[in-house]
């Protein structure tokens, strides 16, 4: 799976996609900026017959986004950011869009907000886990839950098991979880 950030635009997803199709590429994410609901459109058009999939909408803001992307019918599989598209509130609207067109919904982030989310939707396969402690520094929440063996135990404690890891007062360097 690439992650590409909006970093590409149609013409070299295209060409990646051909020079990487010996390395089975499951999914080209977000490979153009989000507005560009045409060019999404025509990449899946393209990049579905070889066996890619198209995913999107990290970076939509509110769920009209992801209006936009299924009904123009732009990607594979919807991936909100619950906190950018309003969270879980917004969420739970796009998954009930995304139940309609039998779209799957994997949120961009991990963490304990969207474990909770996947958990609680039925069009949610899989949540993303981002190693918040590679760097070998210190995470801003306390309680993050680390996969065994590809899952998650969550929380049901308040706030969605997450508490301010204490260590950000003095002074330490908290690493970036989004
Ligand atoms: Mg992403």
């Amino acid at each position: 799976m690439l992650d590409c950030y909006m970093s590409w635009d149609e013409e070299y997803t295209i060409l990646m996609a051909h020079k990487l199709k010996d390395y089975a590429i499951r999914w080209i994410e977000e490979p153009l900026m989000p507005e560009f609901y045409d060019g999404y459109r025509r990449l899946k058009d393209i990049l579905n017959p070889m066996g890619i999939l198209v995913t999107g909408g990290e970076h939509e803001f509110t769920h009209y986004g992801f209006r936009e992307l299924i009904e123009k019918n732009c990607v594979n599989i919807l991936q909100p950011d619950i906190g950018r598209t309003g969270g879980i509130t917004a969420f739970k609207k796009i998954c009930a869009m995304a139940s309609a067109y039998n779209i799957p919904v994997i949120p961009h982030g991990s963490g304990c907000v969207p474990y909770h989310a996947v958990i609680s939707s039925t069009v949610s396969p899989i949540a993303e886990y981002i190693d918040v402690y590679a760097d070998g520094g210190s995470p801003h929440f306390i309680h993050e839950p680390i996969p065994i063996n590809g899952f998650v135990e969550v929380a049901d404690t308040p706030g969605f098991g997450y508490e301010l890891n204490p260590e950000l007062s003095t002074g330490v360097k908290p690493v970036p979880i989004w």
